[in-house]
């Protein structure tokens, strides 16, 4: 750690908006639509995100990793692809912060774990492929909870990432990193994944944009694997339209997945621009009223949905009953798989090694220290939870409840075509707050994972600030391949949140 927790490594405040400036304060869109045409150059565009991460990097400690010479590289690329009269894509020149468990060929890839120290992958992940042929500049591999367990980025061997808004606060979890890389104006994008909530939580705490598709709608090949069954992978942006942008650039059929969806992806941007006159949308009585939500984050909550009403969509309260069991049946299925897919770290195939006496004394002594707390503890219950005369009881008992999960969220579209919810409990909390006590930790995905467990599409706005000022997020959930209205609810939300609250830096907060 860099630090203790609670102090700011200089003791110095929050990111200023004033340091938001030039392309570092300009959308994906625009930076992309100023490099097409000449007016910018990707190069520049890259060399002021770079003097924004180098001034606050020490601070938030967003990435594991700055990979500033590639990136250099290749926006000349993109830079003399224009001068060619090529047009680089539709991100061209817009630097993209990548979550460090998307496979990097020849960068290193961490998952913010010991066990992968020294590794770097011999493939890009698709995604990866997809934001680089698309025009996009990787600046760097952002920080994360180690293999994605956790919900405040505290749970990294490379320490804890800050919330840019208030430097002594947690920026969220798992992919902090990301939420706070676009939040810094570090990058204007950033890709992460979302198992139980690891894009939407810290794009609410970061007051930024954050995505969960559709399960299968993006590739998984090449993301380091956590719980493959809920696993997506999905964008950060500091507006809805930029993140429907990045959406669409990263989605569709995948052959090198077998999960991939086949057939064409629904555009995520394709109905912006249309209002939400005529649409029903439900608030999720169960996720609305759940144990644990502060005031500031339902006044929050009702606040979005009176705007929709007053928008003219039909606004009502429905009851999914079957999600108050989300978070338990999540925290046998995820560590379940976990368990599973973490076998392969063994001190052979990958990274670090500690030696033993044999090869079992190696293994154990790769694990043992290889591995952090959370990931232990992850491995071991779904250890238990799969073992025999307990696999019915619990794995099994949990598979059930995803299958009433999900017949009752049909049972609510057949009446609304979104759904609200809060995205998380609370703004975001201090560092420290909740590290000894796992299950509070664990509570922060309770109104997030339930769209995992049915495979459907949610995403985060930011609606408003909260306590002290800091930013809330709102939750627009859909069903299966539902983007399209999804975004065309969320950017009618963006529009209405109070205080201006599209930019994540400003200086109405209160
Ligand atoms: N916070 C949840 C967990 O710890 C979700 C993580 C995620 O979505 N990757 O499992």
């Amino acid at each position: 750690m860099s630090s203790p927790a609670g102090a700011s490594p200089t003791g110095q405040g929050p990111v200023p908006a004033a340091s938001l400036s030039g392309s570092c304060a300009m959308s994906a869109s625009d930076i992309a639509a100023g490099v097409r045409s000449g007016e910018l150059s990707a190069l520049g565009v890259l060399e002021e995100h770079l003097s924004q991460v180098e001034r606050w990097e020490p601070e938030v400690h967003a990435f594991n990793l700055v990979t500033a010479d590639a990136a250099r590289a290749r926006a000349r690329e993109v830079d003399a692809m224009v001068a060619k009269g090529k047009d680089p894509g539709p991100l061209a020149g817009v630097p993209v912060a990548l979550k460090d468990l998307l496979c990097t060929r020849g960068v290193p890839t961490t998952c913010s774990s010991r066990i992968l120290a020294g590794w770097r992958p011999p493939y890009d992940a698709t995604v990866v492929k997809k934001v680089a042929e698309a025009g996009a500049v990787a600046v760097g591999k952002a920080n994360m909870d180690e293999f994605a367990m956790g919900s405040s980025t505290e749970h990294s061997a490379t320490g804890p990432t800050r919330n840019p808004h208030d430097l002594k606060r947690v920026p969220g979890g798992s992919s902090g990193g990301s939420a706070a890389a676009v939040a810094a104006g570090f990058s204007a994008l950033a890709l992460g994944s979302d198992t139980g909530g690891s894009i939407r939580q810290p794009a609410a705490l970061c007051g930024v944009v954050g995505v969960k598709p559709t399960y299968g709608l993006v590739s998984r090949y090449g993301l380091v694997a956590f719980a493959s069954s809920l696993d997506q992978i999905g964008p950060f942006g500091r507006s809805v339209a930029d993140a429907a942008l990045a959406l669409d650039v990263i989605s569709g059929h995948d052959e090198l997945d077998s999960t991939s969806l086949p057939g064409d992806p629904p555009r995520a941007a394709s109905r912006l621009g249309r209002g939400v006159e005529g649409l029903r949308v439900g608030v999720i009585a169960e996720l609305a009223g759940a144990e644990g939500i502060s005031p500031d984050v339902a006044a929050a909550l009702d606040g979005a949905a009176q705007s929709l009403a007053a928008s003219g969509a039909k606004v009502e309260e429905i009851s999914v009953p079957s999600v108050r069991f989300g978070l338990s049946a999540y925290y046998m299925i995820a560590p379940a798989e976990a368990s599973s897919n973490l076998a392969r770290y063994d001190g052979v195939r990958y990274g670090f090694r500690s030696p033993g006496q044999d090869i079992t004394e190696m293994y154990m002594a790769t694990r043992s220290v290889g591995f952090g707390a959370e990931v232990k503890r992850r491995i071991m219950l779904g250890t238990y939870a799969l073992s025999a005369g307990y696999y019915d009881a619990y794995y099994g008992k949990a598979q059930k409840v995803r299958t009433l999960i999900i017949r009752d969220f049909d049972s609510a579209y057949s009446s609304f075509d979104v759904l609200l919810a809060p995205t998380s409990p609370t703004v975001a909390f201090e560092l420290g707050a909740k590290t000894a006590d796992p299950l509070a930790m664990y509570l922060s995905d309770v109104c997030t994972i339930p769209s995992n467990l049915a495979g459907h599409p949610a995403m985060s706005v930011p609606f408003g600030k909260g306590e002290c000022g800091l930013p809330i997020g709102v939750q627009v959930l859909a069903p299966a391949l539902g983007e399209p209205v999804m975004f065309q609810v969320a950017e009618a939300l963006e529009a209405a949140a109070p205080l201006g609250t599209g930019d994540p830096h400003g200086e109405e907060a209160k």
